[in-house]
């Protein structure tokens, strides 16, 4: 048995998440961690919200609400989205919390103790028409490396550089579209990337097994050498700075979101220690590509530089983005499908397992309502549903929902005991490298042997002349519904838990050999997978 540390990427506070979050972290994370479950290791899977920053305080403005209050209030509508897409968080954190507070605050000091931080006056965006400092994510200009035209203060989207504000051409104020746009002066820290640098490239040197993805961001970034970070931003909402003559100031969102995955395990474990400072855990991230700079970089160096004793990452999973019907989901411009109305329209598991074979791993993909609508009929419905559906119910009508007693396997049934050995290690397989696309391809093709079995066997042919010879095929074929309903369980847990219950089988990884014993009674499911229709889907 081993250990694994699993942590998805942070979702913010403000608003509920559309599909492209589920699809780029949340859900591969969940299903690794559901398959390490499976296999017997020891997982503890932290996620949460982040709730620092500018967006924060100007959604809970427009909504009326004190920041907190709101922040508390969004926290417990994705926490409740999370739990009905069946995401197994041993614990969904927050971090405004106190722990991510402290421990944030630990790190900066140990930093600063250490010579990584350096106070500096710096030449901020001010907006007279707005009548405040503009927040880096509030200033809109053009990307001074690849040209686009909307690039952030803080992040080119295009080309997922981080950015200065003072880097913008012809930058303009995103609140009035101002372009009387002032820098003034004011006091900040900043984080040393530069002095980290040299400990950086020798760290990432040292990972194995990264996706090609991750590993092109994180060098493209390195190539360009490290810029030294600004860490603090003049707002009242974060964690405040334990510094003298920066007490009205506040860590940028970015400092400490991360720190809030070590808090996430001091709030729900004791033995918290034995996760984060130990060496026999293997941390796992997932994320999509544009929070890799954070993570594969900055994150890093922020542990590093502290001196701290605290787990770094081994491999950061980076997805590519869904798209939406040919353009990118954007919440802001309510294009895409949101993660609410997803689950009004369509059971969780529908969506968990067209998100999984469709996952964005390589390169991009797109969602579309017919491309789900088929993808959902043909594999669910057709393919996994009817095998569960029409081997339990011949075995119930004519076996007494009793599971019989097998004679000898024949010939077919030795090449189908060949056959889903060979699956089952090469799932395992993908299930370890991460590839979650080709892990989702070998669930289905697990599904479409034990089909294929059941239509070469024909119990319902059988029965008519050899019972015994219908009883060797029925007893193997509930057998491969349990190991159809195992293999997918950590895609489509309800279905799965559903059927394995029906049998009365638990979850582990499938094992051919553990057979259901004859004389065990059984329940046919009820309809796993209706199927569904794109005229059914609610208006967005
Ligand atoms: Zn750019």
């Amino acid at each position: 048995m081993s250990k694994f540390l699993i942590t998805s990427a942070l979702p913010y506070v403000n608003g509920v998440k559309h599909l492209g979050n589920l699809a780029g972290s949340l859900l591969p994370a969940d299903i690794h961690a559901r398959f390490r479950r499976q296999t017997g290791d020891e997982v503890l899977f932290l996620c949460g919200t982040d709730e620092h920053g500018t967006p924060a305080e100007l959604a809970a403005q427009a909504a009326g609400l004190p920041v907190a209050a709101y922040c508390a209030r969004q926290h417990a509508v994705q926490a409740d989205i999370y739990r009905r897409f069946g995401l197994s968080f041993d614990h969904f954190s927050r971090t405004s919390g106190e722990a991510n507070r402290r421990l944030t605050q630990e790190i900066f000091l140990a930093l600063d103790a250490a010579g990584f931080i350096e106070e500096r006056t710096l030449r901020q965006a001010y907006s007279p028409t707005d009548g405040r400092f503009l927040p880096d994510r509030y200033i809109i200009g053009t990307c001074p490396h690849c040209g686009s035209a909307n690039a952030r203060g803080d992040q080119c989207e295009a080309c997922t550089r981080l950015l200065d504000p003072g880097d913008l051409l012809s930058p303009r104020s995103a609140i009035s579209g101002a372009t009387d746009i002032e820098f003034r002066e004011t006091r900040h820290l900043f984080l040393r990337l530069s002095a980290l640098e040299p400990r950086v490239r020798e760290w990432l040197a040292s990972r194995r097994g990264w996706p090609p993805l991750v590993q092109s961001i994180a060098g493209k970034w390195l190539q360009e050498g490290l810029r030294d970070r600004c860490i603090t931003r003049d707002l009242d909402w974060g964690v405040p700075v334990p510094k003298p003559g920066f007490e009205d100031k506040v860590f940028y969102v970015w400092f400490d979101a991360p720190i809030g995955y070590i808090a996430a395990a001091i709030e729900c474990r004791a033995d918290w220690r034995d996760w984060w400072q130990a060496d026999d855990v293997r941390y796992v991230q997932f994320l999509a590509k544009d929070n890799v700079p954070f993570h594969a970089i900055s994150f890093p160096a922020t542990i590093l530089g502290s001196g701290l004793p605290f787990k770094l990452v081994d491999v950061i999973k980076g997805f590519n983005w869904l798209t939406f019907e040919g353009g990118k989901f954007s919440t802001s411009s309510g294009h895409g499908l949101f993660t609410d109305s997803a689950l009004d329209w369509c059971p969780a598991d529908t969506w968990r397992w067209w998100l999984a074979i469709n996952a964005p791993e390589g390169s991009d993909s797109d969602f579309t309502v017919e491309r789900f609508v088929d993808g959902v009929n043909k594999d669910l419905a057709d393919v996994f549903g009817n095998l569960v559906n029409r081997c339990l119910s011949f075995a119930a009508t004519r076996f007494d929902s009793t599971v019989p007693q097998p004679g000898e396997p024949g010939p077919i049934e030795r090449k189908l005991a060949a056959d889903l050995a060979a699956h089952l290690g090469r799932l395992r397989e993908r299930h370890e490298a991460l590839a979650l696309r080709k892990a989702a391809e070998e669930v289905r093709a697990i599904w479409k042997l034990a089909n294929a079995y059941l239509s070469e066997a024909a119990p319902w042919a059988a029965i008519a002349h050899d019972r015994a010879r219908a009883a060797t095929v029925v007893h193997t074929g509930i057998n491969l519904v349990r190991i159809a309903a195992l293999a997918a369980w950590p895609f489509i847990p309800f279905a799965a838990e559903t059927v394995l219950g029906c049998l009365g089988e638990s979850i582990a990884w499938p094992d051919p050999a553990a057979a259901i014993p004859a004389g065990r009674r059984f329940r046919v499911p009820p309809l796993l997978f209706p199927r569904i229709s794109a005229a059914c889907r609610p208006p967005a």
